[in-house]
């Protein structure tokens, strides 16, 4: 996982939550033109009661309220699967990006894909090491379902893994290998074992699962970030100008340490900012399933693989517990995790995805 965002303040209330606009005291007495406003603003706002009053007589799936009364439907998500699945990935060794582990991983995920009934493709890429300066290959791993669909949601997930363990305070521990078992496996994990129920999914979108590389290629503060999913945006952009794209990203899911025993993943800020409906939608499946995990309350911002995509026009949501003592640390294996947690969150998304599509404007 990435980094905290510099102006992070959890004790800030959401957007809009709390501020009310203070009465102008530059006026005294009603103009005509005033009172002829005041007029409107009444009638306007007794149409509005109405239309209201009319839409609680006649429910239709309407955009902002199609979470809280379709029917959900989520994936029989098995979470010892899910769980089996992380450690297989853990059992490859550490996985940064241009390492051999770190391609293993991706063929491993490419054929699970495959079997799932994905139609795979690899987005290969060069980037500078940043110590040595040396190109490093690295790829994302797209596996696609419904295909032929032009209206998408990308859902994604980092695979490669901090090059050391750089949060252990004693320099001999920063030696030990990272294995990221939260940070990196967790979403991957999720991924294969959301892929195995895709087929059958009545979602009204194609769903493109996304391996990103290059996510933390960083060594203590030497590297970029998010080159993968930069890299991603980039050719989404490029294909959308040279109008060669044939669909469209109506949303996306960004999963990253999803793993956490103690899973409690707040709304991260930049997701309220940029996808404010996509995090009320999930954060209303989440309480009709009773998913515990997704806490009602802001959180820390964070900077991840959200943030390239939504530049490019894609409302995309990070789901995010940062509240992992074992962090960038030697201690992040699979012992720290749980299935029920990687389940809770793959149920959520799941029956998300099926919701029925919203109505046209
Ligand atoms: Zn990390």
């Amino acid at each position: 996982m990435a980094k905290l965002s510099p102006s992070s303040d959890a004790t800030q209330p959401l957007a809009g939550s709390s501020t009310v606009e203070k009465p102008s005291r530059r006026s005294s007495g009603l103009r005509p033109w005033a009172i002829l406003l005041v007029g409107t603003l009444s009638l306007t706002a007794v149409a509005i009661l109405a239309l209201a009053q009319d839409r609680k007589r006649n429910p239709t799936v309407k955009e902002d309220t199609r979470a809280q009364t379709a029917d959900l439907a989520p994936a029989p998500i098995d979470p010892v699967r899910a769980y089996d699945y992380l450690k297989q990935i853990c059992d490859l060794g550490p996985r940064p990006s241009g390492s051999e582990a770190n391609t293993r991983q991706r063929n491993l995920v490419a054929a699970h894909f495959q079997k799932a009934g994905g139609v795979v493709k690899e987005q290969p890429f060069v980037a500078a090491d940043p110590l040595s300066g040396q190109p490093v290959r690295m790829a994302n791993l797209i596996g696609s379902w419904f295909p032929e669909r032009t209206k998408r949601i990308v859902i994604g997930a980092h695979y490669d893994t901090r090059p050391f363990p750089d949060r252990e305070f004693d320099p001999q521990d920063r030696k030990l290998p990272f294995l990221g078992a939260n940070d990196g496996a967790s979403g991957v994990a999720l991924l294969m074992e959301m892929a195995n129920h895709l087929a059958q999914s009545t979602t009204p979108w194609g769903v493109d699962l996304v391996l990103f590389d290059g996510e933390e290629l960083v060594y203590d503060r030497e590297g970029e970030y998010f080159l993968g999913s930069k890299e991603f945006a980039r050719q989404y952009k490029q294909a959308r100008r040279s109008k060669t794209a044939a669909y469209t990203y109506v949303a996306g899911i960004v999963l990253d340490m999803i793993g956490d025993r103690n899973l409690e993943i707040p709304k991260e800020p930049h997701s309220v900012q940029f996808a404010g409906r996509l995090v009320r939608e999930l954060w209303t499946v989440a309480k009709r399933l009773g998913a515990k995990a997704f806490v009602d309350q802001r959180g820390p911002e964070v900077l991840d693989d959200h943030l390239p995509l939504n530049d490019v026009g894609i409302p995309t949501a990070d789901l995010i517990d940062f509240s992992y003592t074992h962090w960038h640390r030697a201690t992040d294996l699979p012992e720290q995790c749980s299935g029920e947690s990687l389940a809770q969150v793959g149920r959520v998304v799941s029956a998300w995805l099926a919701l029925p599509e919203p109505a046209a404007k």
